[in-house]
Formats: structure tokens, sequence, C-alpha cells
């Protein structure tokens, strides 16, 4: 317990008791899965980058066994149990998992002269230590290929720890992945990349201390590695749905599933072990639809339209589905019962939401009244660890509806620091709308308690009284989340109420994905910088010449808005700058000076003034943003 930490309320406690008996906790047949075919653990856990930090540590979880704690939700503390076991584990004879290393698992299969790798976690320490543990249990076998399912950084971010640029290049390891991998693996960093990862740090819970008082762990596996980010461009693209490819002597079925889980990815089977990789797509919990660190929003329909593809594909045969999240599924009955309810979650949640907005209710009314079927509700892979049905929903109508729920009270409101003086004047003044924010936590209905003192909060940000308020409901509604990022994102929240901001403790990018990015992204990411007010009267043009691959571009300032063409432009630009497609991306990260410029091989043509005075108007993104205050 951290110092600042509070007991639970008696409300909270009678929750998490009341659902140890409504929930199968007596249904053990996941930690049987769990555990299956365990040949070897790292022990101790810890991993290090060269310069010895720790990046990564299981054993800071050996905290979850038994009962749940009171401060816990029994079933999320269920999930984190399972997820907290880490090894090398047999999956069928010939493919083998390392899981509880890392957000993702690892996943290797046997090939005539090495070995193939599925999904090489999200950095090259965690990899590399995978790949160490696999190898003194299975032998030292050369890595003969390595897959990406998709494009999120869980699914690459390792690959420099199981093989290099130069086996890469000298053709010795393909890196397949599904078509458009390095457009979108690069381009989620780009545009909303500095607000989605000061999110994260409150999603992943990075500044949490673990144990039955803070993070237990984000519902998918435990929490992120934070060694080096890594990427290597794939070699071969998986265009199509029945596509067969055969590395080192694997024979490969690829079903293509863009636009689900991620905009690129593919599920893929192994004919020769009846194995199924379901990639992200069927997991042990209801997944996200919209991510809560902030992302477009995903596509329940394609979801499950895709998966029952995956049961007309591979449902007659499989005998085993493993996924690069969690545990695997045996048994052929078990396999498409499995797949069946994932896809029947994701549809009915779908349809069930569009059938009540289609009766006029909003976001928020379907997330409170929608129940899941009872045969899903007491499935436990169903159940919203890292997605939740709440935000789902909410989800599903942003996408088709958006922001907007069509009543006119809500179409021009006030700010939350307007709204939240307004609020003030109503309820008395600070201290009695304190004071009935206090009466609703006695009261147990911390919902309201977190709604008034929020608007104390923001409109008188130094009221103590509130800010403890805020931070002790935001607890309490953490110690009794069953989804492992709602838990995080209340106590970052109470954190950062009662310490200040811990800002953004983990990096999401890295030289090897930010080189991945096209020059069009890469002016995208100045020109999203450009503070538009300041800039209203700049008029300025610099045309940008690629060196290496004979490319010239256009960017013009004007009204605020940079904009380019790679369109022959009429005239001389005001400056002209010269690169190699591996220097750009120090124009967008290095800054527009000499120095900087010179430093990074970029030369400089015309009136370098024009650069100084587009330089002037830009304003990076804040990594510590305030979240919970004004
Ligand atoms: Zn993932």
């Amino acid at each position: 317990m951290s110092h600042t930490s509070r007991p639970v309320s008696p409300a909270v406690a009678r929750q998490n008791q009341d659902l140890l008996s409504s929930l199968p906790f007596s249904d053990t047949q996941d930690f049987k899965d769990a555990t299956r075919g365990l040949l070897g653990t790292r022990t101790p856990n810890a991993i290090t980058n060269p310069a010895g930090e720790v990046v990564w540590d299981n054993d800071t979880y050996a905290f979850l066994h038994g009962e749940a704690p009171e401060t816990a939700n029994p079933s999320l503390w269920r999930q984190s149990t399972l997820n907290a076991i880490q090894g090398l584990f047999e999956v069928v004879p010939g493919i083998y998992q390392v899981r509880g290393f890392d957000l993702s698992n690892i996943t290797f299969i046997e090939g005539e002269r090495g070995v193939l790798v599925l999904d090489p976690l999200v950095t090259e320490e965690t990899a590399a230590a995978a790949l160490a543990l696999y190898r003194e249990h299975r032998g030292e076998k050369p890595v003969t290929g390595v897959l990406y399912t998709h494009p999120h950084v869980d699914h690459f971010g390792g690959v420099r720890g199981v093989t290099t640029q130069e086996e890469v290049d000298a053709g010795r390891v393909p890196i397949i992945a599904p078509e458009q991998f390095t457009e979108h693996a690069a381009s989620e960093n780009v545009y909303a990349g500095t607000a989605m990862s000061r999110r994260s740090a409150y999603m992943f819970g990075a500044a949490l201390a673990r144990g039955p008082h803070g993070a237990l762990g984000t519902g998918l596996a435990q929490t992120v590695a934070t060694g080096n980010i890594t990427l290597i461009a794939p070699t071969l693209e998986i265009t199509a749905t029945g596509q067969s490819e055969t590395v080192d002597g694997v024979e490969m079925v690829f079903q293509m599933a863009p636009g689900t889980e991620a905009p690129a990815e593919f599920l893929v089977y192994f004919p020769a072990h009846k194995a199924l990789c379901s990639a992200e797509d069927a997991t042990h919990t209801l997944h996200n639809l919209l991510t809560l660190r902030g992302a477009l929003v995903r596509d329940p329909h394609a979801w499950s339209n895709y998966l029952t593809e995956t049961l007309d594909l591979f449902g007659a045969e499989a005998e085993v589905v493993f996924a690069s999240h969690h545990w695997p599924t045996w048994g052929n009955e078990r396999v498409t019962r499995f797949l069946s309810e994932q896809r029947d979650l994701y549809a009915y949640l779908h349809d069930q939401c569009l059938r009540l907005i289609n009766k006029g209710w909003t976001g928020i009314e379907i997330a409170e009244e929608l129940k899941l079927p009872p045969a899903l509700e007491n499935a436990w892979h169903a159940r919203g660890y890292y997605g939740s049905a709440s935000h789902n929903l909410k989800a599903i109508y942003q996408r088709y509806m958006g922001w907007y729920d069509g009543n006119p009270a809500h179409l021009w409101q006030h700010p939350p620091v307007e709204q939240g003086k307004r609020y003030l004047k109503l309820g008395g003044g600070a201290d009695a709308v304190v004071e009935q924010a206090r009466a609703a936590f006695e009261d147990g209905d911390f919902r309201w308690a977190a709604e008034l003192a929020s608007h104390v909060v923001f409109a008188q940000p130094e009221h103590a009284g509130a800010r403890e308020l805020l931070a002790d409901t935001f607890e309490q509604l953490g110690y009794g989340a069953e989804n492992g990022v709602w838990r995080n994102i209340y106590l970052s929240g109470a954190t950062e109420l009662r310490e200040g901001t811990f800002g953004t403790p983990t990096v999401s990018g890295s030289a090897d994905v930010l080189s991945a990015l096209t020059p069009e992204m890469l002016f995208d990411a100045v020109a999203i910088q450009v503070n538009g007010p300041k800039a209203w009267e700049e008029k300025l043009t610099v045309d940008v010449v690629l060196s290496d691959v004979d490319r010239r571009f256009r960017l013009r300032l004007a009204n605020g808005a940079l904009t380019y063409s790679a369109a022959p432009q009429q005239g001389d630009a005001d400056a002209t700058l010269t690169a190699t497609s591996r220097a750009l991306p120090a124009l967008a990260t290095g800054g527009l000076s000499a120095d900087a410029l010179a430093k990074a091989g970029i030369g400089v043509a015309g009136d370098a003034a024009v650069l100084a005075r587009l330089a002037a108007v830009l304003d990076p993104g804040d990594p510590d943003f305030a979240i919970v205050t004004p």
C-alpha cells in the first residue's frame, strides 16, 4: 500500500464480494490451459537493457495468487493471475510460446532448418530473452523467418532481438506481414501520437505501483516492456485470404482481416499442426472497439464477419487456437465454441447497439442498459478485461452517429471550467458541492461523487478538499473495476491529483519507426505543429528534394496551413532543402535551425531565413498536458 492509498469502502468491498457468487469461479479450465505444456521459466524473470536497467520484470506480479483482496475486483484478479504466468510452453509439438515476457506473446514454429518467429514482442530486449529461453529448451535453432500479424507495436517492436537487417537483406529471413503493414505501423505515431502516449500512461498504468492497491495488469497482459522498440520492414506481403506460403518447410494459410482489431491484420493457419493463430481477433477478453488512449473506432461488424469466415475456413479442422495474447484453447469442440462465442460477442454488441440507436437511444443510455446474453456473460473469455461492453457500446454509437447525441441541449455546451463555475453557483459554492460529493461517496455513488468533485476541481483547481475527495473517489472506482484498463485509469487519476502529473513515462516512437514514415507523413507531422493564429499572416514556400529517390515536393505555408504537393510547380520556392529519405525524419523531430539541418545532413539553398520563419510558428505537442485538472 503506497502512503497515499485508502482502504476499500464498504460499498466496493460488498460489490466485489457479490461477484464471487455470480460468476463461475469453480470453472478452472483457464488455469489448466494457461499452464499446459510448460517447459521452463526464466527465474528470476527480470530482463535488462545494455545499460543494466530493468525493462521487464514479471516477478513484480508475484503478489497475484490465491483469493482476491478487498481492493481488487475478483474477476480482474483472476484474469491478472492467469496473465502473470510466465514461461515457455508447448502449444503442440513444433509450436511453442513464451508468455509473460511483455504485453504480448511470442510464438516459435519449428521448421526444417530453424524456427519461425511470430509476433516478436514490444522490445528487442524482451524478444531476445524469450528466444534465449526457447533455445535453452529446444536447441540453438537459427531464426528462418518472422511474421507480424498486425502493425501494433507489441507485434513487431522486438524484431531486432530475434534477427538482423543483414539476415533479412541477404534473403535468409523473410519478414511476412499483411499488406499496408508499414504505413499503419508508422502512421499511428504521427497524427495524435503525443496525446495517445500521454493517455497511454493512464491506460497502462506505467507510473503506478503494482500490488493489491495498485496496478494489477491491463487484462490483455500485465503491462508493456520499456526497452528498445525496433522495426525491420516486411519483405513478403500477404494480400489475399487463402494465400499459402511455405517458409523453412512450414506451410501457412492466411486469412486477411483488415479493419478488425487493427487496420491491417491476418490470421494464420498451420495445416500440419492443425493449429490456428487468431492474431488478436479472438483472445480471452472482450477486446477494444475504441482503445481508451484514443484511436479511430474499430468495426465490430467486420470483426464478427471475419470470425465467421475463420470458422468456415478452419473450424472443421483446427485442434488448437492460440493468439498473441493469453493462452491457447485445445480440442476442436472447444476451439469452435471459443471462436463462435467471440464472433457472437462482437455481432451482438454491434447489432443490439444499432437496434437501440434506431429507437432513439444514445450511447450513454445503451452502455448503461444493454446486457449480454447469460452464455456470454458467463464465458470468461468474453468478459470486459481490456475492452468493456460499456465503452465499446459508446464506441459503436460514435462510429455510426458521432459525438452529438441529437439533443439540442448538448449541441453547444459550456466547456469544463465554465461548467464547473456554474455548477458551483448552482450548488451554493465549492465547499457545499464538495459536501454533496462526500455524501454521494458515503452512499457508494462514486460516479456522482466523481462528477461533482471534478466540477469543483475544474472551477477551483486549488481546492484541496475537492482534489482529495476526487482522488479517493477515483480510487474506489479503481478498486471495483473489472476492466484492467479502467482500474489503471482511475488509479492514475488519483495518483496525479495527490502527487502531481507524471507526464508520459513511456516512449512510443523510435528511430526505426520514424524511418518508416513516408515523406508525406513527415510533412503532415510538421503541418500539425503549425500554430494557426501565429501563422495567419505568414506566406512561404519550401521545396524538399529527396536526392536518393529523385522526388521533389513543394511545401506551402499560407492562411495558417502547411500543405504540400509532389506535382511540378510554377516558379522557384523561397528555399530548397536537399536530403536523403533516411535523413528526412530529422525535419519533423530535430527542428529547422541551420545547426540541426546541417547535423542531419540536410542541405539548404535559397533564402534560409524562411526556415527560421517556419520554425518560429511551430508549436509541438505537450507530453505533460493536464487530464484531471484544467
Ligand atoms: Zn497486441
